[in-house]
C-alpha cells in the first residue's frame, strides 16, 4: 500500500496518470484518418486529459483542510454487486466520508436541478448538454452507503461534492444547488463540516482500517478501446514507428531497425509496436499477426518473439506468444 504525505493529509491513495491514457496514445497512433470516429476518440481523450488536470489543481485546496485529521484516496474504483463506480477523490474523516467528483468544465454553465440538466455555453460551439454531474454524485453516494454497509459495521455519515475547479467557468442557477461547490471555498465548506458533523466518530485506529480497505477493495479498471468504440480491426494500422523521431518510414536491417528519417538505430523499435498492439488488442499475438504489424517474413518474426516468450498452443491449429514482459 503506497502512502503520501500531501500537506498535512495522509494520502493513503495517491493519484496516478490513469491507465486509459496509453491505450488512447496506442489507438490514436493507430487509428485510419479514414475511420468516423477519429474525432471522437481525439475528443475524448483531450476531455479525460483536461478531467485528470482538474482533478491534479485540487490537490492546493486539499492541503488547506485541517490537518492530521483524515485520509485522501485518489481514484477510487469499487464494485457492490454487479456495480462499478468510480470516485475522483475520498476523504476518510473520523466522523464522516467525503466524496468528490471533480469537474473542470470551461465556458458558461447552466444549471437547472429540478430538469437534472446542464447545458454548456463555449464561444464559436453550440450549446451542448452534459451528463449531469449531481446525478453522478447522487449515484456514487448511493452505491458507496451500499459498499459501506457490507464491509463496515459502523455506520459513518457520506457527504457528496461536485467542485467546479475552473476559475474562469461561469456557473449560473448553481448557488441554490446542495452539494455544488467552486475549488476555491472547498476547504471552508469541508472544514466547517468536520466541526459540525456528530452523528458518530470513529476511533481513530478504526477510522485507519477503514480507509485501508477501501483503498484495498479498488480495482483496477478493464480497458478496452477497440471495443469500446466498436473498431473493426482492418482500420488499425500496424507498421513500425521511430521511436525517436515518431516517423513511420522505418526498414529492417539485419539485426537492427533503421529510420529512413532521422537515421536513428535501434534494436528494440519492434517492442513498441507489440506494446501497441497489447494495448488495443490484449496480451497474446499470433505469429501472423505479428508478421502483419511488423512488415517481417516468418523467420525474423519468429526469432523476435521467441525473445519476448514462449510459445503457448492454445487450440490445435493456433500458437500465441505472450506479450505480458513488455507491460
Ligand atoms: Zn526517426
Amino acid at each position: 500500500m503506497e502512502i503520501a504525505m500531501g500537506g498535512a493529509a495522509l494520502v493513503i491513495k495517491p493519484r496516478k496518470t490513469p491507465v486509459s491514457f496509453r491505450h488512447f496514445d496506442a489507438l490514436i497512433r493507430r487509428l485510419e484518418v479514414r475511420h468516423p470516429l477519429v474525432w471522437q476518440v481525439q475528443q475524448d481523450y483531450d476531455n479525460a486529459k483536461a478531467g485528470f488536470a482538474g482533478e491534479e489543481s485540487l490537490d492546493f485546496q486539499l492541503s488547506l483542510l485541517r490537518p492530521a485529521e483524515h485520509y485522501i484516496l485518489h481514484q477510487v474504483r469499487l464494485q457492490v454487486n454487479e456495480h462499478v463506480f468510480e470516485i475522483d477523490t475520498l476523504i476518510v474523516y473520523s466522523n464522516m466520508i467525503v466524496i468528490l467528483e471533480v469537474k473542470n468544465f470551461s465556458g458558461r454553465l447552466d444549471f437547472c436541478d429540478e430538469l437534472g440538466q446542464l447545458v454548456q455555453h463555449r464561444s464559436k460551439e453550440e450549446p451542448r448538454a452534459l451528463r449531469y454531474p449531481m446525478s453522478q454524485l447522487e449515484r456514487q453516494q448511493l452505491l458507496l452507503r451500499e459498499w459501506l454497509a457490507k464491509h463496515f459495521p459502523q455506520k459513518i455519515e457520506v457527504h457528496g461534492f461536485v467542485v467546479l475547479v475552473n476559475r474562469a467557468s461561469i456557473v449560473q442557477g448553481g448557488d441554490l444547488i446542495d452539494g455544488l461547490v467552486r475549488a476555491d471555498k472547498l476547504p471552508f465548506v469541508l472544514n466547517r463540516l468536520a466541526l459540525v458533523e456528530r452523528k458518530l466518530r470513529l476511533e481513530a485506529v478504526d477510522q485507519k482500517r477503514l480507509a485501508m480497505k477501501i483503498a484495498g477493495a479498488c480495482k483496477e479498471p478493464y480497458v478496452d478501446l477497440v471495443e469500446w468504440y466498436a473498431i473493426e480491426s482492418e482500420y488499425i494500422r500496424g507498421g513500425v514507428y521511430c521511436s525517436s523521431c515518431k516517423s513511420w518510414h522505418v526498414e529492417r536491417l539485419r539485426d537492427r531497425w533503421c529510420c529512413k528519417s532521422c537515421g536513428h538505430v535501434d534494436k528494440d523499435m519492434h517492442k513498441e509496436v507489440l506494446r501497441d498492439y497489447q494495448l488495443l488488442f490484449g496480451n497474446v499475438i499470433t505469429c501472423k499477426e505479428a508478421c502483419r504489424w511488423l512488415g517481417l517474413k516468418k523467420g525474423t518474426c519468429l526469432k523476435l518473439l521467441k525473445d519476448i516468450s514462449e510459445p503457448t498452443s492454445l487450440s490445435r491449429k493456433k500458437v500465441y506468444y505472450s506479450l505480458k514482459s513488455l507491460t
